[in-house]
């Protein structure tokens, strides 16, 4: 394949499209000369999905010189959960064809570029811990009185997952094991009911998500990809006999454009199927805020089963618009909840909340809506359990995302020649993206994926 002309169209600007460009500039047959790359993101700016008083830009809490700068003629790269999710890597993720390829990228990547310095990787630990707070009340002047709520039914067993889920033991599994002394952020007298160690530094990693894949399109930029933003791709055309395919056609500025391409890589995280309607990505949002902690908090992913004891601020239901000053009530019952806590090297604290289904996915990233209850109910949450990130915390940004689900897809789709999809990486797409772009990059320029199995990740499955 070596030496052939490719015209290579890449369509998102997510961690997986950044990632297949800069893997495909380091694959031993790409040349600048012979290979025109172009990475086309539906977005022109990142703001959308964070509330205006919202932290813009994570590079400006480290030193300027090495973090990864913004480029503004990127604004629009790692717009979605890219840039808004936790950025927990580890060796025991899924899908297990193809985590130990990724991990090892990623810490290769960050020593070679100093990802430590530019986007924040570092080795952590990860665990999991069952926390029964105890309530005092008023803290929310949001809040209505308990006397004044409906009874809305409290749920023991959980009526809110979080994101990282499948990986959980049930809260009463849990071995009643104290915190580690480091984890000097959690109120573990107040509240810990139980603990776990489910990773170390020896299986376990973070990066900050929207800095790295900002770098990840800067080093891929600077070997020869042209990188378009704004730029919503709308048809990728085929031959008459519809076995290649012969161009990409997207909107930019109101004008419709075409890109001769004979090889089309879709990586439109959770709006891949409005493109590729076989390939059964869905979408899920998910809010999650970031808090400046009063001091750098210890290297702790936290995955929690927080019990929230009657007369707390009832947390919004997965299926119902977010509550308002007037309807918000207090539990009548006890219910517990899953947020998940990322200490990051920054001084901050991230932490997310379950998805939910009331906000369909919009047109694109720009237009993907907050709902400050939300936050609101994840910062109580995580509060109630570390003051920390709670009353001496400080809100650094409200945001919201989609999860890309029902994948990962890697691979060669419906039998036509060049077109390739990397999608749906579902909570591991950050820890999964190196090791997709490095697998594209191989399915491109050889024909064949190379580093890994593909295994239930090829799309031929499919049919
Ligand atoms: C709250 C939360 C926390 C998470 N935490 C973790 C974690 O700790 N670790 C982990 O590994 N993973 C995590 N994830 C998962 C991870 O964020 C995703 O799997 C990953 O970001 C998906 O990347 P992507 O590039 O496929 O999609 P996206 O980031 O959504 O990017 C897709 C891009 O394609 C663009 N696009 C769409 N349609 C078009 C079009 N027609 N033309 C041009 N461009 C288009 C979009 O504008 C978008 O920028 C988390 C996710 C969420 C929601």
């Amino acid at each position: 394949m070596a030496g052939l002309q490719k015209d290579i169209t890449i369509v998102g600007g997510g961690i997986i499209g950044c990632c297949a460009a800069y893997f495909l500039t380091r694959h031993p047959a790409y040349s600048a000369d012979t290979h025109r790359i172009t990475l086309l993101e539906a977005s022109s700016s990142s703001s959308g999905g964070r509330t205006a008083d919202s932290l813009q830009d994570p590079a400006s809490l480290l030193p300027p010189e090495p973090a990864s700068k913004r480029n503004p003629a990127h604004e629009g790269i790692a717009g979605g959960a890219s840039g808004k999710a936790g950025g927990l890597l580890a060796l025991w993720a899924f899908p297990q064809n193809i985590v130990p390829l990724s991990f090892r990228l990623h810490d290769e990547l960050a020593k070679e570029h100093g990802g430590d310095t530019k986007w924040g990787y570092r080795r952590c630990y990860a665990s999991q811990c069952a926390a029964s707070p105890g309530f005092t009340g008023g803290k929310d002047e949001d809040m209505t009185a308990a006397d004044n709520a409906q009874s809305r039914d409290g749920n023991e067993e959980g009526a809110s997952k979080g994101l990282h889920k499948d990986h959980k033991k049930s809260a009463k599994a849990l071995k009643r094991l104290g915190a580690p002394e480091d984890l000097d952020w959690l109120d573990a007298e107040k509240s810990l009911g139980g603990y776990d160690n489910m990773g170390t530094p020896e299986n376990t990693a973070q990066v900050h998500p929207e800095l790295f894949t900002r770098a990840m399109a800067q080093m891929a930029e600077d070997r020869g990809v042209k990188i378009v933003t704004g730029a919503k791709v709308t048809a990728i055309n085929k031959s008459s006999d519809g076995k290649s395919v012969v161009s990409v056609a997207y909107e930019k500025d109101g004008k419709q454009e075409s890109l001769p391409t004979t090889d089309c890589v879709v990586a439109a995280g959770p709006w891949t199927s409005k493109l590729l309607p076989r390939i059964p990505v869905t979408a899920s949002r998910a809010h999650s805020v970031v808090i400046k902690t009063p001091r750098t908090v210890s290297p702790y992913a936290l995955f929690t089963a927080i019990n929230l004891p009657s007369g707390f601020p009832s947390p919004t239901p997965e299926d119902r618009p977010g509550s308002t000053t007037q309807t918000r009530q207090a539990l009548r019952r006890m219910q517990i909840v899953e947020p998940e806590i990322y200490a990051r090297p920054d001084g901050t604290a991230y932490a997310c909340g379950p998805t939910d289904q009331t906000a369909p996915l919009p047109a694109t990233n720009a237009e993907v809506e907050v709902d400050e209850a939300r936050c609101r109910d994840i910062l109580d949450q995580v509060g109630s359990i570390s003051d920390d990130l709670g009353r001496d915390g400080r809100v650094l940004a409200r945001q919201a995302c989609y999860l890309p689900q029902g994948g990962p897809f890697i691979g060669e789709v419906g039998g036509t020649q060049g077109l390739t999809v990397a999608a749906g990486h579902t909570c591991w797409g950050i820890q999964n993206a190196p090791g997709t772009g490095k697998l594209i990059s191989e399915i491109v320029l050889d024909g064949v994926a190379k580093s890994a199995k593909l295994g239930g990740c090829d799309p031929s499955r499919l049919t």
